[in-house]
């Protein structure tokens, strides 16, 4: 194969670009994890973490994918047979509802046609039609990155307590940590899952849990086995600044640097950033004439776009002559989804020009691919972005 010159664009919504930066920090020499220079850094980023989620608690890192801190939220907090109220928004909701069922939880999953995020007053009528108590968390996705729908997690938190049920709030932040507004202890969420792969800019192998008071509590008398993802042994061992057992050195060397540059852009303009670039993304796909999976507009993904093709079928061609033609990856359509869209993603390390690039991208391969659309979605992208 030819070496092929420029930067990959790498437009799925996530794993997403690595900065140069971070790439450059990865890269440093592995150090001794129970030596001086390893607490200095672990103490930088279990500060930085607390930033981020906003939370004044200590935020649990893993050496894992944002599955295993999927399943670190349910083992450390819940018992065999308890009851899970899930929601159906997309493929992500859907696994972790499996997850949860093959832990041995009872969920009850609220039906739903993946174009819209969870409904909160959905979960205020079923926490108060449990008048036994019986359901112990409420988990909800907080972007679904296999749709491009957000769930409103401020309004959720409200809901629940209309309904003065004391159940758990697990909320899955995996594609919005660090690109959507989210406030862990403002919002009253319990458990917070996240990783590294997205919004934070790193490659995958980070799994962070946030924690409240409540969901600590919860645990003492949480009766899931559990031993890796046991939040006592860790947050005993990161009081000191250490871990309790070999940490991903390399990849907390990567998060200094990514929190640094977060820093130093400002979360509020990161979060301005997202939503400009979403609706300059939008704009380009009303004039292209193609659908947006996501149907409610108070729940349009800042982070990534979800476009139905056109007939429902042939996004995976499609994709396939993007990526032949100008080494662009965008994301496909996962589980019920597959072929019949695809998804750009426009988060993380990613300015004017990557979307316009991107979208340019994206235009061309309609046109080599044969897909049916009418021309001028990126010149009205560019006419947002030269005006916002
Ligand atoms: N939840 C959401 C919303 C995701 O987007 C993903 C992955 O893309 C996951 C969970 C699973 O994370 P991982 O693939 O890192 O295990």
């Amino acid at each position: 194969m030819a070496y092929p010159t420029g930067r990959h664009f790498l437009q799925i919504p996530g794993p997403t670009n690595v900065p140069e930066q971070v790439l450059r920090a990865l890269a440093k020499p592995t150090i001794d994890h129970r030596g001086p220079e390893f607490k200095a850094l672990a103490l930088e980023v279990f500060a930085g973490c607390k930033r981020v989620f906003k939370t004044e608690n200590q935020v649990v890192i893993y050496a894992s994918s944002g599955t295993g801190a999927w399943e670190a939220s349910l083992v450390n907090t819940l018992s065999p047979g308890d009851k899970v109220l899930m929601f159906e928004t997309g493929h992500f909701a859907t696994l972790w509802k499996n997850m949860a069922l093959r832990l041995g939880l009872e969920v009850d999953f609220v039906p739903g046609d993946w174009r819209r995020g969870v409904d909160p007053a959905v979960v205020e009528t079923k926490l108060a039609e449990d008048r036994g108590r019986r359901i112990k968390s409420v988990n909800v996705v907080h972007n679904e990155t296999s749709t491009g729908c957000l769930s409103r997690i401020a309004e959720i938190r409200k809901a629940i307590d209309r309904a003065g049920h004391p159940a758990l709030f697990m909320v899955d932040t995996i594609s919005s940590l660090g690109s959507v507004d989210y406030r862990h202890d403002e919002w009253g969420v319990d458990v917070t899952v996240s990783c590294s792969q997205k919004g934070l800019m790193l490659p995958p192998g980070l799994g962070f849990n946030a924690i409240s008071a409540k969901a600590l509590a919860a645990s003492q008398n949480a009766r899931l086995p559990r031993s890796y993802w046991a939040w006592d042994e860790i947050l005993a061992a990161n009081k000191t600044g250490f871990f309790h057992s070999s940490p991903a050195t390399n990849l907390l060397y990567g998060l200094r640097e990514a929190l640094r540059l977060l820093e130093e852009e400002g979360l509020e303009n990161i979060v301005a950033r997202h939503s400009r670039h979403g609706e300059a993304t939008r704009r380009a796909l009303k004039v292209w004439g193609l659908e947006n999976l996501c149907l409610e507009p108070k729940e349009y993904s800042p982070i990534l776009t979800t476009v139905v093709m056109p007939g429902n079928t042939g996004a995976d061609r499609y994709r396939g002559v993007v990526l032949e033609k100008f080494n662009m990856s965008l994301g496909s359509g996962l589980g019920q989804l597959k072929d019949r869209v695809f998804r750009i993603g426009h988060l993380g390390e990613f300015n004017d020009l990557s979307l316009v690039g991107t979208l340019g991208g994206v235009e061309m391969g309609f046109s080599l691919a044969g897909v049916p659309h009418t021309k001028g979605g990126v010149a009205a992208a560019m006419e947002y972005l030269a005006g916002a």
